[in-house]
């Protein structure tokens, strides 16, 4: 991921995984060529929505609407066909909705007000929030491989799924960013590790 990507850092204190642009004057992409993209398949969802621009205010926040303006680029030739469609219609021929089921528990604890009002500094939070945002294969043994899921009620269904399936690893990534980062109910600690944990703290 490193070749193509920078590691920034937000404000909140966790990763921020950016495409890097190639040192040219016009820090183009990397991936485009004489012969268009090279990704083209696996574009991300900034290409895809192009030449569309996500409007946010106040307003469209609180009324969970999503309104679009069509960006003035010259150089985009789609711009100049008579072909008229919906946003709708756009962003499904485009590939969009998965990104966006993808996206929606990604913003629901980037976007949440009690971490934008924190910085996180511990080593081990910003390393695990990386991880399960930004390194799915290495999330996924630790999935499988540590005591995770003697620890938490996870529905078999889930468990077969996130063995192979990369949107239900990513769901349940988000899932326990959300009980581990927010003390939100992404998760539920299995009722006789909760009991073992209040036996062993009025033993002390
Ligand atoms: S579509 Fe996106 S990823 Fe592909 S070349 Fe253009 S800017 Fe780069």
């Amino acid at each position: 991921m490193t070749s193509y990507t920078d590691i920034l850092v937000g404000d909140a204190g966790l990763a921020v995984v950016a495409l890097r642009m190639r040192d040219d004057e016009k820090k183009s992409c990397p991936f485009v060529t004489s012969g268009g993209c090279k990704i083209y398949e696996d574009r991300p969802w900034s290409c895809r929505i192009y030449p569309l621009k996500p409007e946010s205010t106040d307003i469209t926040e609180k009324s969970g609407k999503e309104y679009y303006s069509v960006m003035d680029v010259p150089f985009c030739l789609g711009l100049a066909e008579d072909k008229v469609m919906t946003v709708e219609r756009w962003k499904t021929e485009q590939g969009i909705p998965i990104y966006l089921e993808m996206e929606n528990p990604f913003k629901k604890i980037t976007m949440n007000k009690s971490l934008s009002n924190k910085k996180i500094i511990n080593k081990k939070i910003q390393e695990m929030y990386y991880m399960a945002c930004y390194d799915l294969d290495r999330f996924r043994r630790f999935v499988l491989e540590s005591k995770l899921l003697k620890l938490f009620e996870v529905e078999p269904e889930t468990v077969e799924k996130i063995k192979h399936d990369d949107v239900e690893l990513y769901k349940f990534a988000m899932r326990w960013l959300e009980y581990g980062l927010l003390g939100q109910h992404g998760l539920k600690v299995k009722p006789d590790v909760m009991e073992a944990k209040k036996q062993e703290l009025r033993n002390k």
